[in-house]
Protein backbone atom coordinates (compact mmCIF):
# COMPACT_ATOMS: atom_id res chain seq x y z
CA UNK A 1 0.00 0.00 0.00
CA UNK A 2 1.23 3.77 -0.69
CA UNK A 3 0.04 6.92 0.77
CA UNK A 4 2.79 6.43 3.71
CA UNK A 5 4.10 9.84 3.82
CA UNK A 6 1.08 11.48 3.37
CA UNK A 7 1.65 14.42 6.36
CA UNK A 8 5.14 14.60 5.49
CA UNK A 9 5.82 18.09 4.45
CA UNK A 10 9.38 19.20 3.55
CA UNK A 11 11.16 22.70 2.36
CA UNK A 12 13.50 22.93 -0.69
CA UNK A 13 16.58 22.59 2.32
CA UNK A 14 15.31 19.81 4.53
CA UNK A 15 14.07 17.66 1.46
CA UNK A 16 17.25 16.04 0.46
CA UNK A 17 17.76 14.56 4.42
CA UNK A 18 14.66 12.41 3.84
CA UNK A 19 15.31 10.55 0.68
CA UNK A 20 19.02 10.57 1.95
CA UNK A 21 18.06 7.96 5.10
CA UNK A 22 16.08 4.97 2.30
CA UNK A 23 17.67 2.98 -0.33
CA UNK A 24 17.05 4.06 -3.94
CA UNK A 25 15.05 1.47 -5.80
CA UNK A 26 16.38 0.26 -8.97
CA UNK A 27 13.39 0.36 -10.61
CA UNK A 28 13.33 4.05 -10.71
CA UNK A 29 15.26 5.23 -13.77
CA UNK A 30 12.90 8.61 -14.50
CA UNK A 31 11.05 11.47 -12.95
CA UNK A 32 7.71 12.54 -14.20
CA UNK A 33 6.29 15.83 -13.81
CA UNK A 34 2.96 16.87 -14.30
CA UNK A 35 0.82 19.72 -12.92
CA UNK A 36 -2.55 19.17 -10.70
CA UNK A 37 -4.58 21.59 -13.55
CA UNK A 38 -6.99 21.87 -10.62
CA UNK A 39 -6.74 23.27 -8.09
CA UNK A 40 -4.98 26.11 -9.84
CA UNK A 41 -2.87 28.48 -8.30
CA UNK A 42 -5.70 30.51 -7.99
CA UNK A 43 -7.66 28.14 -5.86
CA UNK A 44 -4.85 27.58 -3.81
CA UNK A 45 -4.20 31.88 -3.04
CA UNK A 46 -1.38 30.54 0.14
CA UNK A 47 -0.60 26.68 -1.38
CA UNK A 48 -1.51 23.22 0.00
CA UNK A 49 -2.35 22.93 3.71
CA UNK A 50 -2.13 19.45 5.60
CA UNK A 51 -6.01 19.13 5.12
CA UNK A 52 -5.43 19.82 1.26
CA UNK A 53 -3.30 16.34 1.21
CA UNK A 54 -5.46 14.19 3.51
CA UNK A 55 -8.20 15.58 0.90
CA UNK A 56 -6.05 14.15 -1.95
CA UNK A 57 -5.38 10.86 0.09
CA UNK A 58 -8.95 10.27 0.18
CA UNK A 59 -9.54 11.59 -3.11
CA UNK A 60 -6.77 8.69 -4.58
CA UNK A 61 -7.31 5.94 -1.75
CA UNK A 62 -10.86 5.79 -1.34
CA UNK A 63 -13.01 7.65 -4.04
CA UNK A 64 -10.64 5.92 -6.93
CA UNK A 65 -9.87 3.05 -4.81
CA UNK A 66 -6.23 3.27 -5.91
CA UNK A 67 -3.18 1.32 -3.86
CA UNK A 68 -0.93 4.12 -4.66
CA UNK A 69 -0.73 7.43 -6.33
CA UNK A 70 1.88 10.12 -7.13
CA UNK A 71 5.01 10.62 -4.95
CA UNK A 72 5.02 14.38 -4.18
CA UNK A 73 3.14 17.31 -4.66
CA UNK A 74 4.48 21.00 -4.82
CA UNK A 75 3.77 24.42 -3.98
CA UNK A 76 5.17 27.56 -4.01
CA UNK A 77 7.97 26.69 -0.84
CA UNK A 78 6.60 23.59 -0.02
CA UNK A 79 7.06 19.90 -0.63
CA UNK A 80 4.67 17.54 0.23
CA UNK A 81 4.81 14.01 0.77
CA UNK A 82 2.24 10.72 -0.57
CA UNK A 83 3.32 7.78 -1.74
CA UNK A 84 7.34 6.32 -0.35
CA UNK A 85 9.66 7.13 -3.09
CA UNK A 86 10.79 3.40 -2.98
CA UNK A 87 7.52 1.92 -4.19
CA UNK A 88 5.82 2.22 -7.49
CA UNK A 89 3.74 5.35 -7.81
CA UNK A 90 -0.21 5.72 -10.06
CA UNK A 91 0.32 8.64 -12.15
CA UNK A 92 0.83 7.94 -15.89
CA UNK A 93 -0.12 4.69 -17.19
CA UNK A 94 3.50 4.58 -19.45
CA UNK A 95 5.64 5.55 -16.96
CA UNK A 96 4.13 4.10 -13.47
CA UNK A 97 7.08 1.15 -13.45
CA UNK A 98 10.08 3.21 -13.86
CA UNK A 99 8.86 6.87 -13.20
CA UNK A 100 8.57 8.72 -9.68
CA UNK A 101 5.69 11.06 -10.11
CA UNK A 102 5.67 14.58 -9.46
CA UNK A 103 2.43 16.97 -8.97
CA UNK A 104 2.99 20.55 -9.07
CA UNK A 105 0.40 22.98 -7.99
CA UNK A 106 -1.01 24.78 -10.73
CA UNK A 107 -2.47 25.21 -14.68
CA UNK A 108 0.04 25.95 -16.79
CA UNK A 109 -2.38 25.70 -19.36
CA UNK A 110 -3.45 28.99 -18.37
CA UNK A 111 -1.04 29.91 -15.95
CA UNK A 112 2.52 31.62 -15.89
CA UNK A 113 5.26 29.49 -14.97
CA UNK A 114 7.85 32.09 -15.66
CA UNK A 115 6.82 34.46 -13.16
CA UNK A 116 5.51 35.06 -9.85
CA UNK A 117 4.17 32.32 -7.87
CA UNK A 118 3.88 29.86 -11.03
CA UNK A 119 7.91 30.34 -10.99
CA UNK A 120 8.46 29.88 -7.14
CA UNK A 121 6.17 26.52 -7.78
CA UNK A 122 8.42 25.62 -10.47
CA UNK A 123 11.72 26.52 -8.99
CA UNK A 124 10.45 24.27 -6.05
CA UNK A 125 9.82 21.29 -8.08
CA UNK A 126 13.40 22.02 -9.68
CA UNK A 127 15.16 21.56 -6.45
CA UNK A 128 13.34 18.48 -5.67
CA UNK A 129 13.52 16.55 -8.87
CA UNK A 130 17.74 17.49 -8.49
CA UNK A 131 17.58 16.10 -5.08
CA UNK A 132 15.73 13.13 -6.33
CA UNK A 133 17.89 12.59 -9.37
CA UNK A 134 21.27 13.09 -7.45
CA UNK A 135 19.58 10.05 -4.36
CA UNK A 136 19.18 8.11 -7.80
CA UNK A 137 22.37 8.55 -9.63
CA UNK A 138 20.42 9.88 -12.24
CA UNK A 139 21.40 12.67 -15.00
CA UNK A 140 19.46 15.47 -15.93
CA UNK A 141 18.21 14.94 -19.69
CA UNK A 142 14.93 14.69 -21.77
CA UNK A 143 15.08 10.44 -20.66
CA UNK A 144 15.51 10.98 -17.48
CA UNK A 145 13.23 13.83 -17.07
CA UNK A 146 9.68 12.91 -18.28
CA UNK A 147 6.59 15.21 -18.65
CA UNK A 148 3.15 13.29 -18.42
CA UNK A 149 2.07 14.63 -22.08
CA UNK A 150 5.26 12.40 -23.24
CA UNK A 151 3.31 9.00 -22.43
CA UNK A 152 1.82 8.15 -25.75
CA UNK A 153 -0.47 6.71 -24.31
CA UNK A 154 -2.23 10.15 -23.10
CA UNK A 155 -3.48 12.89 -24.83
CA UNK A 156 -3.27 15.27 -22.22
CA UNK A 157 -0.80 18.71 -22.18
CA UNK A 158 0.03 17.61 -18.89
CA UNK A 159 2.44 19.32 -17.37
CA UNK A 160 1.00 22.43 -19.51
CA UNK A 161 1.10 23.50 -22.85
CA UNK A 162 3.35 27.11 -21.10
CA UNK A 163 5.99 24.64 -20.15
CA UNK A 164 8.49 23.00 -22.41
CA UNK A 165 10.92 20.55 -21.56
CA UNK A 166 14.38 22.71 -22.13
CA UNK A 167 13.28 25.59 -19.96
CA UNK A 168 13.00 22.79 -16.92
CA UNK A 169 15.86 21.51 -17.79
CA UNK A 170 17.86 24.20 -17.31
CA UNK A 171 15.78 25.16 -14.31
CA UNK A 172 16.73 21.55 -12.92
CA UNK A 173 20.10 21.75 -13.78
CA UNK A 174 20.59 25.48 -11.78
CA UNK A 175 18.76 24.98 -9.19
CA UNK A 176 21.31 24.34 -6.15
CA UNK A 177 21.35 21.59 -3.86
CA UNK A 178 20.23 23.57 -1.29
CA UNK A 179 21.45 23.07 2.25
CA UNK A 180 21.69 25.54 4.74
CA UNK A 181 19.09 27.96 3.30
CA UNK A 182 17.39 29.44 6.25
CA UNK A 183 13.83 27.97 6.68
CA UNK A 184 11.34 30.16 4.85
CA UNK A 185 9.10 32.52 7.61
CA UNK A 186 6.16 30.93 8.05
CA UNK A 187 3.59 33.87 10.22
CA UNK A 188 3.93 31.30 13.24
CA UNK A 189 7.14 30.41 13.66
CA UNK A 190 8.02 30.80 16.82
CA UNK A 191 11.87 31.36 18.53
CA UNK A 192 13.27 29.21 20.95
CA UNK A 193 16.30 29.98 23.52
CA UNK A 194 18.69 27.19 22.14
CA UNK A 195 19.73 26.76 18.64
CA UNK A 196 18.50 23.33 16.34
CA UNK A 197 19.50 22.66 12.99
CA UNK A 198 17.07 23.77 9.80
CA UNK A 199 16.42 19.54 9.45
CA UNK A 200 15.56 19.49 13.26
CA UNK A 201 12.63 21.37 12.80
CA UNK A 202 9.51 20.39 10.53
CA UNK A 203 6.27 22.26 9.53
CA UNK A 204 3.94 19.19 9.87
CA UNK A 205 0.41 19.05 11.17
CA UNK A 206 0.05 22.63 10.17
CA UNK A 207 2.71 23.83 13.06
CA UNK A 208 6.24 23.68 14.08
CA UNK A 209 8.00 20.75 15.49
CA UNK A 210 10.93 19.20 16.78
CA UNK A 211 12.69 16.35 17.96
CA UNK A 212 11.63 16.01 21.93
CA UNK A 213 14.82 14.82 22.83
CA UNK A 214 17.46 17.04 20.56
CA UNK A 215 15.03 20.06 22.31
CA UNK A 216 15.26 18.87 25.94
CA UNK A 217 19.09 18.00 25.75
CA UNK A 218 19.87 21.41 24.25
CA UNK A 219 17.53 22.66 27.51
CA UNK A 220 20.31 20.76 29.76
CA UNK A 221 17.85 17.77 30.75
CA UNK A 222 19.97 14.93 31.20
CA UNK A 223 19.58 12.13 28.63
CA UNK A 224 19.05 9.48 31.21
CA UNK A 225 15.78 11.50 32.45
CA UNK A 226 14.44 12.18 29.01
CA UNK A 227 14.78 8.57 28.61
CA UNK A 228 13.10 7.51 31.77
CA UNK A 229 10.51 10.26 31.72
CA UNK A 230 9.68 9.65 27.85
CA UNK A 231 7.07 7.04 27.34
CA UNK A 232 4.81 6.03 24.54
CA UNK A 233 1.50 4.40 25.62
CA UNK A 234 -0.40 3.32 22.56
CA UNK A 235 -0.12 5.62 19.70
CA UNK A 236 0.03 8.24 22.69
CA UNK A 237 3.21 9.58 24.26
CA UNK A 238 3.94 11.01 27.35
CA UNK A 239 6.98 13.13 29.00
CA UNK A 240 6.12 12.13 32.41
CA UNK A 241 2.45 11.76 33.46
CA UNK A 242 2.12 14.67 30.73
CA UNK A 243 0.45 13.78 27.29
CA UNK A 244 2.00 15.71 24.48
CA UNK A 245 -0.92 15.53 22.44
CA UNK A 246 0.87 16.97 19.24
CA UNK A 247 4.16 14.28 18.99
CA UNK A 248 4.44 11.79 16.69
CA UNK A 249 7.41 8.95 16.07
CA UNK A 250 9.16 9.96 12.91
CA UNK A 251 10.59 6.19 11.63
CA UNK A 252 13.80 8.09 9.29
CA UNK A 253 14.99 10.32 12.22
CA UNK A 254 14.14 7.55 14.40
CA UNK A 255 13.04 9.90 16.96
CA UNK A 256 10.02 11.36 18.52
CA UNK A 257 8.43 14.99 17.63
CA UNK A 258 6.11 17.76 19.23
CA UNK A 259 5.28 20.60 18.52
CA UNK A 260 7.49 23.29 19.77
CA UNK A 261 4.70 24.98 21.77
CA UNK A 262 4.24 21.97 23.46
CA UNK A 263 7.57 21.54 24.42
CA UNK A 264 8.30 25.07 25.71
CA UNK A 265 5.23 24.78 27.91
CA UNK A 266 6.73 21.06 29.47
CA UNK A 267 10.22 22.83 29.90
CA UNK A 268 10.79 26.15 29.29
ZN1 LIG B 1 -0.26 14.50 -15.46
Amino acid sequence: MGFENTGRVWTPSTFPTYPATIKPPTWATSITLHHCGAPSLAQRPNGFTAQHLANLRHFYEVNKGWSSAPHLFVDDDQLWGMCEFTKRGIHAVSFNATSIGIEVLGDYNVENPKSGRGLACWRTTAQATKALADWLKLPINENTILFHRDDPETKKSCPGTKVLKPWVLDLINSAATPTNEPIPDKTDKPTLDVTLANNQWRFIGERWCIPVRAYLLKKGVADATIAANLKKKGNQFFYGPELLEGAFFDIPTSATWAPVHELVTLVP
